[in-house]
């Protein structure tokens, strides 16, 4: 049966790129080696690695002055490195659900943490208005899309201090512009690669400014002039990046990935909001087109697990909801095909026919 991949992270990728490193791993580009037993120093993995970073640059129209690094530690690492290469005494977080409490948590172990935008009051459920940024903070801390809840700000706010964004689950789905960032991270398991590669945009000029010791590996500067090799960069889960990217760029770009993600996430709130067996947890204007969360409507909430058992048996995956919300979620990346999107729909329209 065909399988619809709605998994949260690791996640969907284009089969292309999939294809393409299975491939390399068995014999790189006709050498006679695999991919993943070359010296990261090699001339064929200095070529993938640039080619990566020129991708980047251009689908992301990456301004000069910026470098892209790609790292290890997940964007659970960046959550310290921010703090640790960035803040002197304060910095400004916006609460938005798990991921931002973690992020802020860290920040805490380096100086003065300020909250200055929650939305724990709805339990996460809306995007708060960001307003009254306090120009004394080093840096204001956001994420952008809530993998969890489902929110999202898709806007790209104009912040007089440093602005670092954690876009670990929306990177690569709408244009960004960059020039207002200091900082952008994120894991690449969720729109641009396998787990255990990190990509970080640092604008190069906010570097250098605190003066506690850091230690080279937690230093971005380190990473910066190594060009990512002061150490064994996670070579297999780059090139499967480069492979992802070179088909978003073939699709037409992230204005293409914006094109489609609005349109397969219309798809599906349409008929959450149509079908009286669902309802939809996030308020709309805040609605994630990545992380699409909604549960039983409460006449039905015993159907739950008959709802899951029977999705699945139509080939559905990854769509149980994370414990803090429960219910579903259909997580909708930049690789998830409309089919899949529109087979969702039916497994909803037809579990409505025999249960309501
Ligand atoms: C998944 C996720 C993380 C954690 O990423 P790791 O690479 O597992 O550390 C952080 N932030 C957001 C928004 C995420 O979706």
């Amino acid at each position: 049966m065909k399988k619809h991949n709605f998994n949260a992270g690791p996640c969907i990728l284009p089969q292309v790129a999939l294809e393409n490193t299975a491939k390399a791993v068995l014999d790189l580009d006709g050498i006679g080696l695999s991919l993943i037993t070359i010296s990261h120093r090699s001339k064929e993995f200095q070529a993938i690695i640039d080619e990566t970073e020129a991708l980047w640059m251009e689908l992301l129209n990456i301004p000069a002055g910026y470098k892209v690094l790609f790292l290890g530690g997940g964007a659970s690492t960046q959550f310290c490195m921010v703090p640790y290469n960035l803040m002197k005494t304060k910095a400004a977080y916006v609460e938005t659900g798990v991921w931002a409490k973690k992020a802020a948590k860290e920040a805490k172990l380096f100086g003065k943490v300020e909250v200055i935008a929650s939305s724990v009051d709805k339990n996460f459920t809306y995007y708060p208005k960001v307003t009254n940024i306090p120009t004394d903070a080093d840096y204001l801390h956001i994420t952008t899309n809530n993998t969890i809840y489902g929110t999202e700000l898709r806007e790209d706010l104009n912040s007089p201090i440093p602005l670092v964004a954690d876009m670990s689950s929306d990177i690569m789905s709408r244009p960004v512009d960059v020039s207002k960032y200091a900082l952008i991270y994120g894991g690449a398991q969720k729109n641009v690669g396998p787990a255990g590669v990190t990509f970080v945009i640092v604008k190069e000029d906010i570097l250098g400014k605190v003066d506690r010791p850091i230690p080279s590996m937690l230093d971005y500067r380190t990473h910066v002039d190594k060009g990512s090799m002061y150490n064994t960069p996670p070579c297999f889960a780059i090139y499967t990046m480069r492979e992802v990217l070179k088909w978003v760029k073939a699709q037409g770009g992230v204005k293409a990935m914006e094109k489609l993600a609005i349109e397969r996430a219309k798809v599906i709130y349409d008929e959450i909001d149509r079908n009286k067996m669902f309802v939809g947890t996030v308020e709309p204007a805040s609605r994630s087109r990545m992380n699409i969360c909604f549960v039983m409507a409460e006449k039905y909430k015993d159907k739950e697990e008959a709802f899951l058992e029977f999705a699945k048996s139509q080939g559905m995956v990854g769509i149980k909801g994370h414990r803090d919300v429960g219910g579903f979620r259909a997580s909708a990346y930049n690789a998830l095909p409309m089919e899949s999107a529109k087979a969702l729909v039916a497994c909803m329209q037809e579990f409505e026919k025999k249960n309501a």
